[in-house]
């Protein structure tokens, strides 16, 4: 019986098709998870070799060819400029980056069972839960997993605790994000609670680096590069590296095959940045998530417009733009308990029902 058995799943082994192999293979966990980390290096990879190329190009190419005509202090000071747009692209994408949003599985971890009744040294995130009203009695069971907005408290089955609101369950980090957006494969990690103002920063300059930097950077290989090529194609990254390899055109160096490139990579960062960009600006405004969009979460925020972009960037936000701020004015939420944010549980219930 049991070499029937091995027997017919030998044959559907081998009556598989090549797809339906190949898709075994992509969906085995752990060639998934090679697969993400692999894409998370590359692109890692590729912001820490375009930032120092980029400024390297700006400061002894492009600025002294494109201004040669300007006088020395000019140039000097788009130097300077330059390097401020460098600090502060790579400072918000190294805080994106290594500013933490994930809420630890650790020993705190309250995944004890009835947690507002038994749980007798709750950790402080969870004192925002109301278990009794204003005259100290008990709330009927069923109040109880929501807390003063109105938002359910969940468990996560894969992380095995309880999540505070907002927080949810990110497959490709395997953790809980603290007021999870989106997972962003441009950075390689969840944007949540604590890093989204380093992220919002990140796509301004994204924004001013791809687009003027890809600009200014096409101008310099209008001049230089343009009058020896044959044709547009001479453009295409492949062609431009076999014609400077094989010595096709005189004076086609290496700096030329990688400006052309980095152009590529300026307007499509450029383009990714400006897109995150409004989009992150008009969910602040709104007081969402992108999350929250995209799962027709009904939330509303009663908070001023003002009190939102507070919430995310501290106070004196506008500085964040011009200043790492982020040290001396830290956000005042703690990112668990949401003030003036409210759950619409009556539009949930229509949602569900429809
Ligand atoms: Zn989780
Ligand atoms: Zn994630």
């Amino acid at each position: 019986m049991a070499g029937v058995v091995a027997l017919d799943i030998g044959n559907r082994e081998e009556s598989k098709t090549l797809m339906e192999k190949l898709s075994d293979h992509y969906h085995n966990r752990k060639v998934e998870k090679r697969h993400k980390d692999a894409a998370k290096r590359f692109m890692r990879g590729l912001m820490s070799v375009q930032a120092p190329t980029q400024l390297f190009m700006f400061h002894f190419y492009i600025i002294p060819y494109l201004f040669e005509d300007y006088d020395e202090w000019t140039q000097y000071y788009l130097k300077v400029f330059v390097t401020y747009l460098a600090i502060q692209g790579v400072a918000n994408w190294l805080c994106t980056i290594l500013y933490d949003t994930t809420i630890p599985n650790d020993k705190d971890r309250p995944d004890l069972p009835g947690l507002n009744n038994r749980w007798q040294n709750p950790p402080d995130y969870f004192m925002s839960i109301h278990t009794t009203n204003q005259n100290g009695s008990a709330l009927p069971m069923h109040h109880q997993n929501f807390d003063v907005s109105g938002f359910e408290w969940k468990y996560c089955e894969i992380c095995k605790m309880y999540q505070p609101p907002r927080t949810h369950h990110c497959d490709t980090c395997e953790a809980c994000i603290l007021k999870r957006d989106h997972h962003c494969f441009m950075v390689g990690n969840c944007i949540g609670f604590k890093n989204q103002r380093y992220f919002v920063v990140l796509t301004f300059y994204a924004v001013l680096v791809g687009f003027v930097g890809g600009y200014f950077q096409y101008k310099y290989l209008q001049q230089f590069y343009y009058p020896q090529s044959y044709s547009w194609t001479d453009f295409l990254p492949p062609v431009a590296f076999y014609r400077w390899l094989f010595g096709t055109v005189d004076g086609m160096s290496l700096h030329i095959c990688i400006m052309i490139i980095q152009v590529y990579l300026e307007f499509l960062f450029g383009f990714f940045g400006f897109t995150y960009f409004t989009t992150q600006i008009s969910m602040i405004v709104q007081g969402k998530t992108l999350y929250e969009l995209a799962k027709s979460i009904p939330i509303r925020s009663l908070n001023s417009v003002n009190h939102n972009f507070r919430s995310v960037f501290g106070d004196f936000w506008i500085l964040n733009f011009f200043f790492p701020m982020q040290l001396i004015f830290r956000q005042r939420e703690d990112g668990r308990s949401w003030e003036g944010i409210k759950l619409d549980h009556n539009a949930n219930l229509q949602e569900k029902s429809n």
